[in-house]
């Protein structure tokens, strides 16, 4: 039997607005760097709710907070919720913030009516998700899913020199859990778009089915510098120009697999970026996106045919290597399922969609049966102050996320 449990929209509400003034700035978002005194606030606030609601809260040695609900059967592997508290320097108010402040909705209301799941319930604060103070992002999922060692990840140094390691020591944010060795049954992710596609469908929840694979090419295009009034056109080797033929080709290359491919590039270096100087050399970034490696293996090709087709006739030479990748992510179909009959119930349309960013959910996916659910965001901005969201879609995501995890629960149990 399926329970009828509502969240609190208003409640909700109310606590993403009142969290929102620890850090909170004068534009309407919220500046939380990970371990500093805002971020060790919002913290000790999250423990004292979940406290409150009979918790207990244990916190691992890279400081990501677990907040544990007991079950009816103590041997089940607890069913996982959770996001981010830590922001950009200008983030907005939902970016992780919702994923976070909705399972503790949930939890709320289990509280509340006094229901009993037969799994245990976990809410997780993963630490430094947006990497602004500590890079790489989703940092402590990294470590929870063995990307990166705990070491690696103590000996990255914050802007003035201070380590991650010490930050954890000096904010009182570092716990005694070894990282890792929990272990999940599921994991939901709820969490806003941070894209335009909800909105402009008028969909209110996205099944999202995985994260999109990321490639990060280094290409410098190699030329002649020469003077631009004594070289004739026939005898130059012009950089720019090939680049912006290059560029012109990622361009249609992404076009070619549309609409899952996107390819730009976003980044460039003329040198010696002269008016009257021929330019010699052009390094430039291309980053190429898919949701499957496949694809992304054959738009890998044809960037490396097109360089070889488009350069040498213009005289050029050029290198091109992997700066940085990250495997397309697929969610586990049985907890996607739940999302779409969690989001039926609530009455709510779906779209399958992929993830365009980042999220801890794609660490954990390597460890846990995992996915996500998201909801819109307004004009589709994010890591922005103006990140908005609105009541409905919060109390909407938040309802989903509860109605997918008693559903994953009832399948578990039977
Ligand atoms: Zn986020």
């Amino acid at each position: 039997m399926r329970p009828n449990l509502t969240i609190d929209p208003q409640r909700l509400w109310d606590t993403l607005m009142d969290t929102a003034r620890i850090g909170g700035t004068s534009k309407g978002g919220i500046r939380r760097l990970t371990l500093s005194e805002e971020d060790r606030q919002v913290r000790d606030w999250f423990r004292t709710q979940c406290e409150a609601l009979g918790c207990t809260v244990a916190t691992d040695e890279v400081g990501t907070m677990f907040a544990r609900r007991e079950g009816r059967d103590p041997q089940a592997l607890p069913i996982a919720m959770g996001s981010h508290l830590d922001t950009q320097p200008t983030g907005g108010k939902f970016d992780g913030v919702l994923g976070v402040l909705a399972g503790l909705e949930v939890l709320r209301t289990l509280h509340d009516m006094d229901y009993r799941t037969q799994a245990p319930i976990e809410l997780i604060n993963w630490t430094n998700e947006e990497g602004s103070r500590f890079s790489p992002a989703m940092l402590a999922s990294g470590v929870f899913a063995g990307a990166f060692t705990r070491e690696e990840a103590y000996a990255i140094r914050d802007r003035d020199g201070i380590s991650f390691a010490e930050a954890l020591e000096a904010s009182g944010c570092r716990g005694t859990e070894p990282v890792g060795e929990r272990r999940f049954a599921g994991f939901f992710e709820l969490h806003i778009e941070q894209g335009p596609i909800l909105e402009k469908e008028g969909v209110t929840i996205g099944a999202v089915t995985g994260v999109q694979g990321m490639r990060w090419y280094d290409v410098t295009v190699i030329g002649q510098d020469a003077h631009t009034g004594a070289t004739p056109m026939y005898l130059r080797k012009n950089a720019l120009l090939g680049a912006a033929r290059i560029i012109d080709a990622v361009d249609a290359i992404a076009h070619a697999h549309a609409p899952d491919a996107v390819g730009t590039v976003g980044y460039l270096e003329n040198r010696p970026n002269s008016r009257n100087v021929i330019p010699g050399e052009v390094f430039f970034g291309v980053d190429l996106r898919h949701r499957d490696e496949a694809v992304l293996d054959v738009m890998q090709a044809a960037l490396e045919a097109e360089l070889a087709r488009i350069l040498p006739p213009l005289g050029l030479e050029w290198r091109c290597s992997t700066l940085w990748s990250s495997p397309a992510v697929a969610f586990d179909p049985r907890l996607i399922d739940c999302v779409r009959e969690g989001a039926a119930a609530a009455g709510y349309a779906t779209r399958d969609m992929v993830s365009g960013a980042g999220h801890d959910a794609a660490y954990i996916a390597r460890v846990a049966p995992t996915t996500m659910i998201f909801v819109p965001c307004a004009g589709g901005i994010s890591h922005n102050e103006a990140e908005s969201a609105s009541f409905d879609d919060c109390a909407a995501g938040a309802q989903v996320l509860l109605e997918a995890v008693l559903a994953y629960d009832r399948k578990l149990a039977g």
